[in-house]
């Protein structure tokens, strides 16, 4: 069967793609290498609990949010139960050296009067920092509809590090911990990261901060349901090998298996590093092949499930960052484990209606476990015993931030392997290519007509990223008047 448009991968960005155009009129065909559909953020269950796995929470879905505008012309709005987090503190920060604990709560406003009150000495430059961040967070395509569409991104290529931005508070090094500590959120250090970049991911939060009821898989769910209502398909363990082309056109893709399918347009949401394996010699121009074979991946992670005996009150409607020293975060995935910082959220609800899954992030390297990679799905010896390792050392950093799960029970453990194979990022980049200084991630158009990119490397990781980016690349296609005159109806 011949289609319109071809997505490959079928994570966040890739089904957005296939609802803009599907809607539009497009015969959209979605084509996925795992089993199942959205395989990053669709979760799972173990011992009764059900356990996100590339989702938690999202910002900037609040009353008066740059993102709602999005949601509400996505249709998810309409099919999903937001959960407010805690108001007074929707991310709290643990200081191991100190024990001191912070949180931060939602709202600009709210946030400024707790840090003034905390660092008075600072006030001034709080609310300049803050009020920077406010002004800036949505002035991104499609969050604010007039944006330029020509140059975004620049900014977060050439612009000041977030490290550099957050100098100014070098006598407070707590506050350049907590102003710091949502670059775990993107996976880029801050000395590399631009606080443009962090400003748009941390701001987004900052307004105003949700969970999903149901969490990942109810988000992929709605996904599912609004594309069965426009008539898009979705096939499952169909890799995409190599793009078609014929007289200088997209024509389709071949499978793994041979199969080759028609389509005049294809756009491609899997990491970009991935695009040169796929595209036959001598189409794209070897510099511009060279440049995504080249782009620098985010970290990796080790992301351990756990069950605790009772529901914990600490995670209650916020996550817990744990930091070992104060100052300026980094993810110390080049440190010994115990060094890191983590994160710590906690997993939807059991049978009973108790939230008693426990989800922990750490930093990791991909070098830390290659050793134990035979391929695809496929571990040495020795792995096992890996795992276990470093799933008793993560507890015990755990317990050490939180010393209510000392009762935790390990259930498992996703490594830098785990992340590479579900969504095939080189490395288990956590999330994907990454937004550094100085590297320009490609455009969504490319050289080849017909050929489109999306995804999380195109704007930002996280659902508001790469709902963003997807509407980038299908505005390139559509046209943005039109996109953008639709969602001005949904504000
Ligand atoms: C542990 C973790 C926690 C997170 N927490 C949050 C959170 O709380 N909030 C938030 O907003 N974001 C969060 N994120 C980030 C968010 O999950 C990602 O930014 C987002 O899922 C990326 O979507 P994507 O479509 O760009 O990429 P992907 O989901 O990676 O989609 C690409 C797809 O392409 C498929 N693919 C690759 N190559 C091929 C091929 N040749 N043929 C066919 N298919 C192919 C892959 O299997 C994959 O499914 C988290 C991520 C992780 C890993």
């Amino acid at each position: 069967m011949a289609y319109d448009s071809i997505i490959i991968g079928s994570g966040l960005s890739g089904l957005t793609c296939a609802l803009l155009l599907a809607r539009s009129g497009r015969r959209v065909l979605v084509l996925e290498q795992h089993s199942q559909p959205a395989p990053v953020v669709r979760g799972f269950r173990r011992a009764g609990i059900y356990f996100d796995s590339g989702f938690h929470y999202v910002g900037g879905l609040g009353d008066g949010g740059a993102f709602q505008p999005l949601f509400k012309h996505l249709g998810l709005a309409d099919r999903l139960t937001l959960t407010e987090y805690n108001p007074d503190g929707f991310d709290r920060l643990k200081i191991n050296s100190s024990g001191e604990i912070s949180s931060l709560p939602i709202g600009f406003a709210q946030i400024k009067e707790e840090l003034a009150q905390r660092f008075p000495a600072l006030k001034v430059e709080i609310e300049g920092y803050l009020n920077a961040i406010e002004q800036k967070w949505c002035c991104y395509p499609y969050l604010d509809l007039n944006v330029d569409i020509s140059d975004f991104g620049m900014e977060s290529v050439h612009g000041e590090s977030l490290k550099q931005r957050l100098d100014v508070f070098s006598a407070a090094p707590e506050l350049q911990s907590l102003l710091s500590m949502h670059s775990l959120l993107f996976g880029v250090d801050p000395g590399e990261a631009s606080a443009t970049l962090n400003a748009q991911v941390a701001g987004s939060y900052y307004h105003s901060v949700h969970g999903v009821d149901g969490g990942g898989k109810a988000l992929i769910d709605a996904y599912l349901a609004l594309l069965d209502g426009v008539g898009a398909d979705i096939r499952c363990q169909a890799k995409v090998e190599s793009l078609l082309e014929e007289s200088g056109q997209v024509s389709g893709v071949r499978l793994a298996c041979g199969e080759e399918i028609s389509a005049t347009e294809v756009i491609a949401t899997q990491n970009p590093t991935l695009l040169p394996q796929i595209v036959p010699e001598g189409i794209l121009r070897p510099a511009y092949l060279k440049r995504l074979k080249n782009l620098r991946q985010t970290m990796s992670a080790y992301v351990l499930f756990g069950k605790t005996s009772k529901p914990l009150d600490a995670l209650e409607r916020c996550s817990l960052f744990i930091q070992q020293q104060a100052g300026v975060f980094t993810s110390g995935a080049k440190l010994p484990l115990e060094q890191r910082s983590c994160y710590l959220t906690s997993a939807g609800e059991d049978a009973s209606g108790q939230n008693r899954g426990i989800i922990g992030i750490v930093p990791a390297g991909y070098g830390e476990v290659v050793e134990y990679s035979e391929g695809k799905n496929s571990r040495s010896s020795g792995y096992a015993e890996k795992k276990d390792l470093v799933a008793i050392k993560i507890k015990e950093m755990l317990v050490q931030g939180c010393p209510e799960l000392a009762d935790l029970e390990i259930l498992d453990l996703a490594t830098p392997l785990t992340l590479r194979d579900y969504s095939l990022a080189p490395q288990g980049a956590i999330y994907g290519a990454g937004h550094f200084i100085g590297q320009y991630n490609p455009h969504p158009v490319t050289r080849l007509p017909g050929l489109f990119l999306s995804g999380q490397a195109i704007a930002a990781p996280g659902l508001l990223g790469t709902v963003v980016a997807a509407y980038i690349t299908c505005g390139s296609i559509l046209g943005h008047e039109l996109l953008r005159g639709e969602i001005k109806t949904c504000r």
